[in-house]
């Protein structure tokens, strides 16, 4: 049976990849320190004997003494609000955290993943973006502390595998949605999702003619198991190329959850980028691979989701 350490793994999108590898047949080891995550986004795997789990902060040295096959990587605050409060550890992860991961693919001879992102092109000047466009990053703004620690992630990884052999894959994701999302965590969705659901009015960041292209989590899952197992070593953008404006997205949710709620716009965050779109050409390519599920389907299942969490979740106020 083949070993996979998901770092990350009580999070949004290392606990959907827990449960794709233990479909698959994995053994899997989760690890996180909780910092974004939730652990009820793995409880329902502590039971199952293909799983194992271990608390742990990935900046920290890293011993694991079993055999590991693959590595996915996937700790880090995800969400603008999240890495403007924890701005160190942010970029600690990415460096300190990656430089470890590295470290233990290469004495278990293991390959590793790990996950980029759209960011590190930043507010970009190519449209849609290639995975050829260098990134128009403001490194000392607010944002810069994920998005360079994510293009140092990206550098650091290319140099194990130049240098050292190491066997690596970088995907970058692109705004990737579903359930187990935090609903507080800031991020578009979840905002808009909540307001509805607490019966406040949507807020809109700047005049909401900035564009996100969102891609739902079974679809994102699926395009980062084929890249585990292609045999390339550059990154691939994964995500939904249908792209809409925030203003006609928040107009999408009114609609989607009944409210009765309106718009209300405020200041548009530093260095927000105005448009986002993947060009999936290279993983269509690649990997045979594209997203199948809608908008529609996507956010309806996603809207379930949180329309079922416990009230309190609804009103946590966490920032
Ligand atoms: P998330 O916040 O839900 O999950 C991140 C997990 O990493 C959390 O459980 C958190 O506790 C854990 N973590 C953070 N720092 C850690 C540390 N030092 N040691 C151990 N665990 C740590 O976010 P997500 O949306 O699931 O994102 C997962 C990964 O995907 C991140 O690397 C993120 O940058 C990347 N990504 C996500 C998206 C998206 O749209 N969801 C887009 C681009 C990139
Ligand atoms: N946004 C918004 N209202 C909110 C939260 C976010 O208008 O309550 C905007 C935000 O300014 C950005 C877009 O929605 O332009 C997506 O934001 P998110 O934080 O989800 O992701 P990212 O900016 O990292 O793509």
């Amino acid at each position: 049976m083949n070993t996979i350490l998901i770092t990350g793994a009580a999070g949004f999108l290392g606990s959907h990849l827990c449960d794709r590898f233990i479909k698959e047949g994995f053994h899997v080891i989760g690890m996180d320190n909780y910092i974004t995550g939730d652990q009820r986004n793995i409880e329902h795997l502590i039971e199952n004997t293909n799983f194992s789990f271990i608390e742990h902060d990935v900046t920290k040295h890293i011993s694991i003494d079993q055999k590991i096959h693959y590595i996915l990587h996937f700790a880090s605050p995800a969400s603008p609000i999240d890495y403007l409060k924890i701005p160190i550890q942010t970029l600690k992860v990415g460096s300190l955290g990656t430089h470890n991961l590295l470290g233990l693919a290469k004495a278990k001879k293991a390959r590793l993943l790990i996950a980029s992102t759209s960011e590190v092109y930043g507010d970009p000047l190519v449209h849609p973006q290639t995975e050829d466009y260098y990134g128009n990053v403001n490194t000392i703004g607010p944002r810069g502390v994920y998005d360079e620690a994510k293009r140092f992630q990206e550098s650091i990884t290319m140099a194990y595998h130049r240098f050292h052999g190491i066997e690596t894959r970088i995907v970058r994701i692109f705004n990737t949605y579903g359930p187990r999302m935090r609903l507080n965590d800031g991020r578009v969705i979840p905002a808009f999702m909540g307001q509805a659901l607490r019966g406040e009015d949507l807020t809109i960041f700047g005049d909401g003619s900035q564009t996100r292209s969102f891609c739902y989590v079974d679809d994102q899952v699926e395009g980062i198991y084929k890249l585990l197992f292609s045999d390339y070593a550059y990154p691939v953008n994964i995500g939904n190329p249908h792209e809409i404006s925030i203003r006609d997205f928040a107009e999408e949710i009114i609609k989607l959850t009944n409210t009765t709620q309106k718009v209300i716009y405020k200041d548009l965050p530093v260095d927000d980028p105005m448009q986002r779109q993947p060009d999936i050409s290279l993983a269509r390519k690649l990997l045979n691979w594209e997203p199948k599920v809608t908008r529609e389907e996507g956010m309806k299942k996603t809207f379930e989701f949180f329309k079922n969490l416990p009230e309190e979740d609804l009103f946590k106020r966490e920032h």
